[in-house]
């Protein structure tokens, strides 16, 4: 029986309830009336529940796929504003012993080296990473008890923040690593970590099973019930996101609207930020395999309507994406991307070894092209980290997110930490064009009393000094 606050997977994601979800969709896909009602709901910023979303996205009309694409870009151009956040994958280890079918990770593939860093590789790593400009990671590591245990990945993360190289600084640590328990989750919290971030991959319970046919990961109520044991260790910043193409991508974004109204029911938070991997070429895996395979004009869809179902979300894209997409994406309400990305252990320092890469890099241009590309379409380039240092976070984030009130927060910060970057890192071409804008941006700040403070602190940039925020 579906019961969103329940602490059980198979309630809160109720297989029954999402198949009713989507009869109703069908049923009302040309329900205009309906969809005019559920659009003007979403005009107010306030999202859409699973069966509200899933009967957009059964629509086939391009009059209503116009209005919901000006909706997202509006509902992200008032609440985010126009920074994205930028941020770096940093592979800890590929040792793993599960055995996703999707994943080249996964124990059974004999054919790529496993390597895990030392502590010393990881501090290559990281001033190699601070070296791009990067001020934000998101650690990465499978799942393997004998090779990368907590205590390995806690020691990590005190290494990662320890190193100062030049200007340099990690400021916030996202982890994504596998499922695991309350008491582990505490440990991440107390070592600092920023975001928890778990792919549920798929919500379709038996394709999760035959996808995932060995190791601790293939308990699906486990992998599902891992964000209820994040927020009960006291980590309230969590991100969820789904690998679509596993499943029917109908099937799994009502999955991760459940998942969402679950967190929000069951801990009065929802979900800090939403990725949208889609399936894609990689080692040892065959796309031929995936029957549901994502095309650009679905996902762009589900992009969009995730933007108006849950706008209090951040909305992550990854490298895995080419340049158009990611340009498509960033219009219709993702608010973070990667860049300068490598997907393999070691690839920062030491370079290579895309043999063993997790999967396919589609956008392979380095950081700095990839500021120069944002400052190119008019967004500002944001390597901020303030909130999780001043104490936003969990509930204290969804209420600022939720009335819009964050942007007054992001984009001086976004301003500052583009200075930053300018100052440190950027070629000559980018420097300038990032000064231009951050003069344009400051003068359209709204609150006198914030653009006066954000003046001088771009000014105490200018001649040294490092690390301010609002
Ligand atoms: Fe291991 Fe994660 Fe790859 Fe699965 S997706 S095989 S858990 S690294
Ligand atoms: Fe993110 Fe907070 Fe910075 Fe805005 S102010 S970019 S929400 S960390």
């Amino acid at each position: 029986m579906y019961k969103p606050a329940s602490g059980k997977a198979e309630e809160f994601i109720c297989h029954q309830e999402i198949l009713d979800t989507l009869a109703y969709a069908d049923e009302n896909r040309a329900n205009r009336p309906l969809i005019n009602g559920i659009l003007r709901k979403a005009a107010r910023c306030k999202g859409l529940d699973h069966r509200e979303a899933s009967v957009l996205l059964a629509c086939a009309d391009p009059e209503v796929w116009g209005q919901i694409y000006a909706l997202a870009r509006r509902i992200k151009e008032t609440l985010y504003g126009n920074r994205i956040v930028l941020f770096a994958p940093l592979y800890l280890s590929n040792y793993c012993v599960n055995s996703c079918t999707y994943c080249p990770y996964h124990a059974q593939n004999k054919g790529i080296p496993r390597r895990k860093l030392t502590q010393e590789e990881i501090r290559r790593e990281v001033a190699a990473l601070q070296d791009m400009g990067h001020k934000r990671l998101a650690i990465e590591a499978g799942e393997d008890p004998k090779n990368n245990p907590l205590g390995y990945i806690l020691e990590s993360i005190r290494t990662i923040y320890s190193v100062r190289h030049r200007n340099g600084a990690i400021r916030r640590v996202n982890v994504n690593i596998a499922a695991t328990t309350v008491d582990s989750y505490r440990q991440l919290k107390e070592a600092g970590i920023g975001t928890y971030i778990l792919f549920q991959e798929t919500y379709h319970r038996e394709n999760y099973l035959r996808l995932h046919p060995r190791g601790p990961k293939g308990d699906y109520a486990w992998h599902t019930e891992a964000m209820d044991r994040a927020m009960q260790g006291g980590i309230d910043d969590v991100g969820l996101g789904v690998l679509f193409g596993l499943s029917s991508c109908r099937y799994d974004l009502a999955g991760l609207l459940l998942h969402a109204e679950h967190l929000e029911a069951a801990f009065g938070v929802g979900p800090h930020t939403i990725s949208v991997p889609r399936i894609c070429p990689a080692d040892d895996i065959d796309p031929a395999l995936f029957p549901h395979a994502v095309p650009d004009e679905l996902f762009c869809r589900i992009v969009a309507l995730l933007r108006v179902a849950v706008p209090y979300t951040g909305m992550i894209v990854s490298t895995r994406e080419g340049e158009a997409t990611r340009r498509r994406a960033i219009e219709l309400g993702v608010s973070q991307i990667s860049g300068g990305s490598r997907t393999t252990v070691g690839g920062y320092a030491q370079g290579g070894g895309e043999g063993s890469a997790q999967f396919d890099i589609s956008d392979r241009r380095t950081l700095d092209e990839v500021a120069a590309w944002l400052l190119g379409l008019g967004c500002i380039p944001s390597f901020c980290t303030a909130c999780y240092r001043e104490g936003r976070t969990g509930d204290r984030f969804m209420a600022l997110a939720k009335t819009g009130k964050i942007a007054a927060c992001c984009t001086p910060n976004a301003l500052l930490t583009l200075m930053e970057y300018a100052m440190d890192y950027a070629s000559p071409a980018t420097r300038e064009k990032a000064l231009q804008a951050i003069n344009r941006e400051l003068e359209g700040l709204p609150s006198a009393a914030v653009r006066e403070a954000a003046r001088r602190r771009l000014d105490a940039i200018a001649a040294g000094a490092r690390d301010f925020r609002f």
